[in-house]
């Protein structure tokens, strides 16, 4: 009965895929297989963005900075991470994460890391949307490459009216306002901070070194997206 009641919405409003909008099949969520084949994956999941890279590297120490695809927009990225973000659909993330966890499974990832810890929105804004992106990603990721999400970490300011400031004075901003609120979580161990978009590197590096600072034995990101 359900299948039939489902076979008939379907008819009036089919499931289309959200890079080329062709009706999907049955169970398939979100994006045909032809648009996943051909998703602008990053090559050896590096961010392949220069001034980004050196400018982390120069600002925290880590030792994998992991990107799954690359931003471009109006791309097929773009619309998952719209859709992710802004339209309650948390299973993109966890879609993306156990995508990009086969990926860094096949390439001998899987004794890297010990936790993954996902950038903490801030309370107010988790309250609203009802989840957190970035940790919908991590769960993905978590659950192929079998280890745990930690929430380890906390945002203090909600960050949102930085638009009209300086770089330099964002990245100050941004340095005071996460916090790590489990120490004792993190502490001696390998962490993979997880976010959903990298774009100037400032939450990387304000969470990398408040990680570091309590004593994590390694720092790695991994995110969705880098934008070029
Ligand atoms: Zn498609």
């Amino acid at each position: 009965m359900r299948t039939y009641l489902s076979d008939f919405v379907a008819l009036f409003f089919p499931n289309i895929c959200l890079g080329c909008e062709s009706a999907l099949p049955n169970g398939v969520p979100h994006i045909c297989p032809t648009c996943q084949y051909n998703l602008p994956k990053t090559r050896n999941y590096k961010i392949e963005v220069p001034h980004i890279e050196q400018k982390l590297a120069g600002s925290v120490r880590y030792s994998h900075l992991l990107a799954y695809v690359h931003f471009h927009k109006k791309g097929i990225v773009q619309k998952l991470l719209h859709e992710l973000k802004y339209n309650h659909k948390e299973e993109i993330g966890i879609m993306l994460g156990r995508w990009f966890g086969h990926d860094l499974l096949l390439a001998g990832f899987q004794n890297e890391f010990d936790i993954i810890v996902p950038v903490p929105l801030h309370p107010s804004k988790f309250k609203k949307r009802g989840y957190n992106q970035s940790e919908a990603f991590a769960k993905g990721l978590a659950e192929v490459l079998k280890m745990e999400v930690v929430n380890a970490l906390v945002r203090n300011v909600a960050s949102e009216t930085q638009t009209k400031k300086s770089r330099i004075e964002r990245q100050e901003n941004v340095a005071s306002i996460f916090e790590v609120a489990e120490p004792n979580l993190v502490i001696g161990r390998r962490v993979l901070l997880v976010d959903d978009v990298l774009t100037t590197g400032a939450t990387i590096i304000a969470c990398g070194n408040q990680l570091i600072n309590v004593g994590v034995s390694e720092f790695s990101v991994a995110v969705i997206a880098a934008t070029q």
